[in-house]
């Protein structure tokens, strides 16, 4: 098979679809990649190391779409993208397309076999493919936090662990799912006083026996939650309830009596986030100031730390495209009906009911 690697085209995405192991790993079983020309330039991965790995480099993505049977990204295709694919050929990245009626239709237009990673399922239940994101939105989540901390950007001025005769500051994780826990290694790793709050007794019971005391967990209740908010230096948000909103778990009335200069953190942005007053932002202005408390909602935080998001993603995806680049489409998700689960659209069809309710398309 020939598998295509253009560079992202969509604002500020430096993560690439393939890393130069990942196409090892296709070029050692006689499979063709092309890379376009400078994709992986800007995280560290040259073209050079792509050749070594026994990929061609081209210098446009035309030739990419043009030639390739399988295309591999990282964020949705973009118009120019989507107008490029060919009847029949693969595409295998993350999608999104409840919310992206334009994508939808144009993806069902090209005749495609369009694979989505976020609906990709595992064998021991979850997304695989987008847990890693979790995974580094979560363990961002701290060091955002304690970065806006500090007075320069708009904090109290607190220094999360403390120092010797100095008591350490106090952070409050909402949810303890993969965001959560991830956050939580890292809340510990600083010395400061940890709270975790889940409505999932099983997630608090594991965390209890991993951390001991060296965290308190609590049931998730709106008493809990006021009373552990009144008290935190800084809050983490990493809720979620499948396919539905966030919901507003910190009240405006809260944030209001918290502590001048706290810090939340709303990991759950991307899905309308878990505190009233959020409200989403960027890499490039991350923060904004609301009853004197520091708000950093950004929806793609994984987009800041591209390199180690390229490889915790390529570490998920692989298999798959392994297995899609041996078998072909169908008979890779004859064999794994986890892989099947990431059949969005298929050669002129919607074939994700989720998706075909969300937008009202026949199914
Ligand atoms: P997850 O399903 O692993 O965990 C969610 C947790 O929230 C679960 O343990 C669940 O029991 C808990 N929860 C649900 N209702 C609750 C309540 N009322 N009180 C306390 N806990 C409650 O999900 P995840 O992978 O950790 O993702 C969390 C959120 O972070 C999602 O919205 C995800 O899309 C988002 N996310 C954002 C970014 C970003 O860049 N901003 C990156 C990755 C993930």
């Amino acid at each position: 098979m020939i598998v295509g690697v253009p560079k992202e085209i969509k604002n500020n995405e430096y993560r690439v679809g393939l890393t130069p192991p990942s196409v090892r790993e296709l070029t050692s079983r006689r499979h063709r990649v092309l890379v376009q020309k400078n994709a992986g330039l800007d995280i560290g991965l040259p073209d050079e190391q792509y050749v070594a790995a026994g990929a061609t480099i081209v210098d446009t993505a035309q030739e990419i779409f043009g030639k390739a049977d399988m295309i591999v990204k990282v964020k949705e295709p973009q118009p120019g993208e989507c107008a490029m694919l060919n009847q029949g050929q693969i595409l295998y990245t993350y999608l999104h397309l409840a919310p992206d009626p334009e994508q939808t239709a144009a993806l069902v237009r090209s005749g495609a076999v369009c694979i989505a990673y976020e609906t990709i399922t595992g064998a021991g239940g979850g997304l695989p493919l987008l847990a890693p994101m979790s995974e580094v939105a979560g363990r961002m989540a701290i060091q955002a936090g304690a970065a806006h901390l500090e007075k320069s950007k708009g904090g109290m001025g607190l220094l999360l662990g403390g120092v010797p005769g100095v008591a350490a500051g106090h952070i409050v994780i909402i949810g303890a799912g993969v965001v959560g826990t991830n956050a939580l290694q890292m809340a510990v790793g600083t010395g400061a006083r940890v709270t975790v709050l889940d409505k999932n007794m099983d997630r608090l019971r594991h965390l209890d026996l991993i951390f001991g005391n060296r965290i308190s967990t609590q049931y998730s209740n709106a008493h809990a939650i006021e009373e552990a908010v009144l008290s935190a230096d800084l809050v983490i948000g990493g809720v979620l309830l499948p396919g539905a909103a966030a919901p507003k778990l910190v009240t405006r009335a809260m944030i209001a009596r918290m502590k001048q200069g706290a810090v939340v953190v709303d990991v759950a942005i991307d899905q309308g986030g878990c505190f009233e007053t959020s409200r989403a932002t960027t890499h490039a202005d991350p923060t904004f100031i609301l009853d004197g408390v520091v708000h950093y909602c950004v929806a793609n935080m994984p987009g800041a730390v591209a390199r180690t998001s390229t490889f915790a993603l390529n570490n998920a995806t692989i298999g798959h495209a392994v297995a899609l680049a041996e078998k072909g489409w169908q008979q890779a998700m004859r064999d794994d009906p986890h892989l099947r689960n990431g059949l969005n659209v298929c050669q002129g069809k919607l074939t994700y009911q989720a998706v075909a309710e969300a937008l009202d398309y026949a199914y």
